[in-house]
């Protein structure tokens, strides 16, 4: 490795620092601009949303509340409609 990439690298964030700054951003009940800079973390380290993503509309990234959002299961298919912006979200149950 050149001592110049070395430098670059230590510079930045861990992945351990940017999974602990994304479980951070999710505890705090984010608005979707946090969770658009968190998506952005994960995706700088490759590091898997997993279980957050559930948590938040994929398209408009309002966090789901029990007042905003409506769940039915289908053929292990899990949806949740986005009283917000009116997009079906849907996750594969394993
Ligand atoms: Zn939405």
């Amino acid at each position: 490795m050149l001592i110049t990439d070395y430098m670059k690298n230590s510079r930045k964030l861990s992945k351990q620092e940017i999974e602990q700054r994304i479980k951070e951003i999710f505890l705090k009940k984010p608005n979707p601009r946090e969770i658009k800079k968190a998506k952005q973390l994960a995706m700088s380290k490759n590091i898997k949303l997993a279980s957050f993503k559930k948590m938040f509309c994929k398209k408009c990234l309002t966090i789901f509340t029990s007042t905003n959002s409506k769940i039915r299961i289908k053929n292990k298919f899990k949806i949740i409609k986005c009283e917000n912006c009116g997009y079906i979200n849907k996750w594969w149950m394993r």
